[in-house]
């Protein structure tokens, strides 16, 4: 039976703090395959932000070496603003019944999760992993989270080692390494024309170079 796992994100760009979680989440569920999704920018950032090609381009060097993570530009293809809810339900539809699908985001969009479109309705098409990130205790995760949020969340809690970790409609909070790093401060370094170096793979950071991106303040 496959477990297929999904990661979305702008990564604009891929950094380590995104490869490391998706490699441990890989791991701790036995992933058959992890789609990495570069999303669609909402049409009041796109001005702002670096183009699709680029992210993509950025995202497939970056997982070039490692069979398990695939680049999946099916949000970029669609070429509008696109929902996480309507991407769980087109995978959901690829896969035989009998596989999993676990999605992973990190704390600090778990913590935002109830303003997303039908937030309630993405626990029908998959199970969530929710990976560590520094500034938002996951232990303490109830003090943060909306009442809302909360009382969706606290009774679909599992830990991994039940016999089928990551069914839909449950939640894993995955003790993941804490790396602090964000794309943001990658993309505010280079415009300062600060060194990203170890921040990012080697192959990402000569891309953006090449390309001249992120050479001004946003
Ligand atoms: P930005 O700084 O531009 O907001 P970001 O670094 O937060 O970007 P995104 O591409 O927006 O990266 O994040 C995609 C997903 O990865 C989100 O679910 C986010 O929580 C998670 N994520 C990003 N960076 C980390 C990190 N260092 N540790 C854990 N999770 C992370």
């Amino acid at each position: 039976m496959a477990i297929i796992g999904i990661f979305g994100g702008s990564f604009d760009p891929i950094h380590f703090g995104h490869l490391r979680i998706a490699e441990e989440f890989a791991d701790a569920f036995g992933l058959s395959c992890l789609h990495l999704i570069p999303t669609s920018q909402p049409p009041h950032r796109q001005q702002a932000s670096t183009s699709d090609a680029d992210r993509l381009a950025m995202v497939a060097l970056a997982v070039a070496d490692n069979p398990r993570l695939r680049v999946d530009d099916r949000e970029l293809r669609r070429g509008r603003t696109c929902y996480t809810i309507d991407t769980l339900t087109e995978m959901r539809a690829e896969l035989a019944a009998d596989s999993r699908l676990v999605w992973l985001i990190g704390a600090d969009s778990f913590l935002n999760l109830d303003r997303w479109h039908r937030w309630e309705s993405l626990f029908d098409l998959a199970g969530l992993a929710v990976a560590c990130r520094p500034g938002f205790d996951l232990d303490r995760w109830q003090e943060q989270a909306s009442p809302a949020l909360t009382r969706q969340v606290l009774p679909r809690i599992q830990s991994l080692s039940v016999t089928k970790p990551g069914e839909a409609g449950t939640i894993t909070l995955l003790p993941t390494t804490p790396l602090a790093i964000s794309s943001t401060a990658i993309r505010a370094r280079l415009a300062a024309g600060q060194s990203a170096r170890y921040l990012a793979p080697a192959a990402v950071l000569d891309y953006a170079e090449r390309r001249s991106l992120y050479r001004t303040p946003p």
